[in-house]
């Protein structure tokens, strides 16, 4: 049976990042969203007490590195806790803080879990320590990403990359990018591979950034690759096309970063709750958790059906995270926690905006950055559309040209 209780082997570092979220990330979220495209500099400390964490073995999966596909066996035998349930439960403590500043922590970039996800033993020793952006959407490709068309092409020990990725996270302050590229686009998404293009190549540009509702705190990128010669030892995984096993390589990466995205919307969303049953505490309404609902105020009901809401989403990310640390199947589970979660996400900071009425609205509280910040949690790695999608499609076992 899996017991969803934040393991003892994970507390202390629930606590850290609890911490951090409250006495870091808080102070200066504000500053950030109206400085948008402005670095946020107090993160580098941030970053290297991380990396002194995780080098004492203290923080392991303290963040989007941390998840794995093929970590050692465990001799117990029993069930496991391991890095990638360590990372849903440390990255939304910090979006508990703010969620723009944990997309731009550096060396926990989405391109990293990527790495983590498909990467060889000794590729993942050489990147380590990079922070990797991920580019997958193109100007005319974005949900469907199996019809992308940027190409990669070899030519003796290098790829030629041409092509233009958008609204790629952390594009212009990352030290690398991993590019999704076509080596051959007749032989269909088989032969979609991704690559590690380090920054200072000079085929690739950073064109412009990006001006957003929410995350400001986070820099969006549109980069071109313009005959970007990268290393072929730098595409990710095996050259091989195998096209029995399709886009399975590639897309095994979103069953790691799509409960990671989960939890970004969990932890934001657990933000607004917080602050919205202090305000109306303050305002005399209370919350009874012992009687029904609808024998309580509106404002009181409609709280508790927020954090009903909530803790579906809260069970369904750490149950998409546990499977993965139990080396079990978790891509069903990996979309509907990020569906969920996606979807409670963005209605319950809205609702809380409105439960605190002009307050929420108004830039005197956090309430209203939350509601603009968590919308992307609920778009980016895939919409809530497409996580139904897929959901559908792996319930009712259809394949996505039969449903589509
Ligand atoms: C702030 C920000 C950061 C981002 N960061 C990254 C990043 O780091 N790397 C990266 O590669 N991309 C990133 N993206 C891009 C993001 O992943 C895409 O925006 C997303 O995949 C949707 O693609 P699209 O915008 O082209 O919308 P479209 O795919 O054109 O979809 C438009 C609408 O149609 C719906 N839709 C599409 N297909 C279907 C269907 N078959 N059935 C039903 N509905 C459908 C969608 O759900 C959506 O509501 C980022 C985007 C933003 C805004």
């Amino acid at each position: 049976m899996i017991n969803l209780e934040t393991p003892r082997k994970h507390r202390t570092l629930v606590d850290q990042a609890h911490q951090v979220a409250m006495n870091m990330l808080r102070p200066i979220s504000r500053k950030y969203d109206r400085e948008e495209h402005a670095y946020p500099q107090e993160l580098d400390l941030l970053a290297a007490m991380i990396d002194g964490l995780s080098e004492s073995g203290s923080a392991e999966g303290a963040g989007a590195s941390g998840v794995r596909r093929d970590e050692a066996e465990d001799d117990s035998g029993g069930v496991r806790n391991g890095a990638n349930l360590a990372s849903v439960m440390s990255i939304a403590e910090m979006c508990w803080g703010d969620t723009g500043l944990l997309l731009s922590m550096p060396r926990q970039g989405l391109g990293n879990s990527a790495i983590a996800s498909v990467a060889t033993p000794e590729q993942q020793e050489r990147y380590a320590g990079t922070w990797a952006a991920m580019a997958i959407t193109e100007p005319s490709t974005g949900s469907d990403s199996a019809s992308i068309s940027t190409t990669a092409r070899l030519d003796g020990d290098e790829y030629v990359i041409n092509g233009e990725k958008i609204y790629v996270t952390s594009g212009e302050r990352a030290d690398s990018v991993v590019v999704w590229a076509t080596l051959d686009k007749s032989l269909g998404r088989a032969a979609i591979k991704s690559f590690v293009v380090r920054k200072d190549n000079p085929g690739m540009k950073v064109e412009r950034l990006e001006h957003k509702l929410g995350i400001r705190a986070s820099d969006t990128a549109a980069i071109t690759f313009t005959d970007c010669r990268v290393p072929a030892e730098d595409l990710l995984g095996s050259p091989d096309i195998d096209v029995k096993q399709g886009f399975a390589g590639a897309m095994a990466t979103f069953d790691n970063t799509r409960p990671l995205v989960a939890a970004m919307a969990v932890g934001c969303a657990r933000a607004s709750l917080d602050l919205t049953r202090d305000l109306l505490e303050q305002a005399g309404v209370e919350i009874d958790y012992d009687r029904p609902a609808q024998v309580q105020s509106a404002a009181a009901a409609t709280f508790l059906r927020l954090e009903a809401d909530w803790e579906g989403a809260q069970l369904l990310t750490m149950q998409a995270a546990w499977m993965a640390d139990n080396r079990r199947p978790n891509s069903l589970e990996a979309s509907m926690a990020k569906a969920k979660a996606g979807r409670v996400g963005s209605d319950i900071t809205l609702s809380c905006v409105q439960l605190a009425g002009s307050l929420g609205y108004s830039e005197v509280e956090l309430l209203e950055k939350w509601s603009r910040d968590s919308k992307i949690l609920d778009i980016f790695e895939g919409t809530q559309q497409i996580q139904l999608l897929i959901v559908a499609r792996r319930l009712l076992g259809l394949t996505s040209a039969q449903l589509r």
